[in-house]
């Protein structure tokens, strides 16, 4: 298919390629054995300016889109999408930055973020507070020119790893939704430390820790945007953000079918190829189409946001949730193609089977993102 991308979306894309095939497929085993993060690959993205693409120029950054960040994504996953994820989840933290920061926040802040020097992480995970995200107990308490914070967050992308945080804490618990505000940290400040680091079945390159507040003293210019516009903040970015976990999905879904057609070519069964076997190439045609048809939906998402159309949360939602469908079925059939040693781990597509997954649940589950859909379905058929 042709998506008419311009010249420096096709530059952009094919500069991911190409550090993709060079420098992450290389490593992906490794990373997804060892559970390390992936500093010298995030050096080397960081070298080529891709954590900047979305910054404005004046803050660092490249001062160009989402479409091309998602560009990006995609080719990293189809390598890995552990690393990826590394990658897409400082884009995650920096987002409200962008959004919602003052000029002096993106001044202090996003310069170092667009270059890659630190990366970023967004935080409003509870143990007691997923999908309702409503229900955190984290609170920020005003004292004079400071808040202070008590609390924990969980399943914290890029935790322990990243210098720069934006946490989402409940700032007036009796106002619900409206009483949560945002917060700018950074690591090191006091009273700032990580806890447990998850041990996952996929995208092991990438780190999932708590992040503990106790007592922890945060500068009152460290607010983003005003007190109780906590979940404001976070639904924008998430608008902005899930077309990029969608990209992740796509990139892995790529990367599966990818290796797959590559398999059925060589495995000979019966005297001949399985390629040759219409049962197998039917499963390529149908895997092959759905791949195709989560980039359409990714991409026009991707660039309505670009347009700055102001209701994306429809679109994005489809677009994850479908996307990420896609991803597990396509990885799941892949490994179907390569039979029992598809199975093990000396062969690469068990690993997407994995990656994919977390495609499902993260940035608010298909469950999740399904109410999201219906509701501004019903919403649409109201106003009529
Ligand atoms: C590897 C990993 C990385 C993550 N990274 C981050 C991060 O960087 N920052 C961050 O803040 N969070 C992060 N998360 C948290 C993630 O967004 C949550 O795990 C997710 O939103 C689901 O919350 P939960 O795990 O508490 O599941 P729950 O909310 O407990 O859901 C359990 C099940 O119930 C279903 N369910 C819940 N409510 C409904 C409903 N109303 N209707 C239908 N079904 C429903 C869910 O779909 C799911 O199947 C990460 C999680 C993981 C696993």
């Amino acid at each position: 298919m042709d998506y008419l991308l311009t010249e420096e979306q096709k530059m952009i894309r094919d500069l991911a390629h190409k550090i993709a095939e060079e420098k992450i497929r290389p490593v992906a085993a490794k990373y997804d054995q060892s559970e390390e993060y992936p500093w010298d690959v995030i050096k080397v993205i960081a070298a080529s300016d891709l954590f900047g693409l979305f910054i404005p120029e004046e803050y660092g950054g490249l001062g160009t889109n989402v479409l091309n960040l998602c560009l990006a994504t995609e080719e990293f996953s189809r390598a890995c999408g552990g690393i990826a994820v590394c990658y897409a989840a400082s884009a995650l933290g920096t987002f409200p930055i962008v959004l919602f920061g003052n000029d002096a926040q993106k001044k202090k802040y996003l310069p170092d973020l667009a270059k890659g020097k630190k990366v970023a992480a967004f935080a409003i995970t509870e143990p007691e507070a997923g999908s309702d995200a409503s229900a955190i107990k984290t609170v920020a308490k005003k004292e004079g020119k400071h808040y202070v914070l008590n609390g924990l967050k969980h399943f914290i992308t890029n935790g322990g790893d990243a210098e720069t945080y934006v946490v989402i804490v409940m700032t007036d618990k009796t106002k619900g939704a409206r009483g949560a505000s945002a917060f700018i940290l950074e690591k090191g400040m006091p009273g700032f430390t990580f806890g447990k680091k998850e041990e996952k079945f996929g995208i092991r390159a990438s780190s999932t820790r708590e992040l503990v507040f106790t007592d922890c003293k945060v500068p009152e210019e460290n607010l983003l945007a005003k007190e109780g516009m906590g979940f404001i903040v976070t639904m924008r970015t998430f608008d902005m953000s899930r077309p990029g976990v969608a990209a992740q999905a796509l990139g892995i879904a790529q990367g599966a079918l990818e290796l797959a057609v590559k398999y059925a070519k060589e495995r000979h069964q019966f005297g001949k190829s399985i390629s040759t076997f219409q049962g197998i190439q039917w499963m390529l045609a149908d895997m092959a189409t759905e791949v195709e048809a989560a980039r359409a939906l990714v991409y026009a998402t991707a660039r309505m946001v670009d347009a700055g159309i102001k209701d994306v949360a429809k679109a994005s939602a489809m677009a994850k949730m479908y996307a990420s469908d896609v991803a597990m079925k396509v990885a799941v059939d892949a490994l179907q193609i390569f039979g029992g040693y598809g199975y093990m781990r000396d062969y690469p597509i068990e690993k997407y089977v994995r990656d994919a997954k977390i495609t499902q649940i993260y940035e608010g589950t298909n469950q999740i993102q399904k109410n999201i859909i219906a509701l501004h379905l019903i919403r649409e058929a109201a106003a009529r």
